[in-house]
């Protein structure tokens, strides 16, 4: 059994990340993604609300499941029994960071191998910080969010 978990923030999860696991999770038995409790994004969504929403718009992919998580991932990975890490890439900007990240995770744990997808050149441009201003702008995000993630957006920014 090859488990692979997709750790972030996912405030909210959105069409590029949906396209990352599901390209993932056709490589692996199971893919997890892990939301990330204790970041300092300050996120709009509650982790539940977030993890309910990765559950909602990945239902249609059987071996994707999604948990909440506080610590290191490379330790996550190592209790969910996971053997990789992946990470979407999107600009040259993205890898950088990434780049750094996976070092220093290679340097917490070797084991675990840090992957890196591409999604689909439509969600190049896509990321959650710029659904949240649409939405609160009054934009239509039809085309980059399930209907479920558009509705709870919607419903927060119009209190
Ligand atoms: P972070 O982990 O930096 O808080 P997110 O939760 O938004 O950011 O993203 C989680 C992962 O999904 C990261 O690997 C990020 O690069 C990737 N990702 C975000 N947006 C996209 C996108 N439009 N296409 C592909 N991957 C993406």
């Amino acid at each position: 059994m090859s488990r692979i978990i997709y750790p972030g923030t996912f405030d909210p999860i959105h069409n590029g990340h949906i396209d990352i696991a599901a390209r993932a999770s056709k490589l692996f038995d199971e893919l997890i993604f892990v939301v990330a409790v204790n970041n300092d994004k300050n996120p709009l969504l509650s982790t539940e609300e977030r993890v309910e929403l990765i559950l909602d718009s990945t239902k249609h992919l059987d071996n994707v499941s999604a948990h909440k998580f506080t610590g290191l991932v490379v330790n996550y990975a190592v209790d969910c029994d996971a053997v990789a890490i992946i990470r979407g890439l999107r600009h040259v900007s993205d890898f950088e960071f990434e780049f750094q990240m996976a070092m220093m995770n290679y340097h917490l744990n070797s084991d675990i191998a840090s992957l890196f997808m591409m999604p689909d050149e439509k969600y190049i441009h896509l990321n959650s910080t710029v659904v949240k201003d649409v939405v609160r702008l009054g934009g239509d995000i039809d085309e980059f969010v399930p209907k479920p993630v558009k509705d709870i957006l919607l419903s927060k920014y119009s209190r």
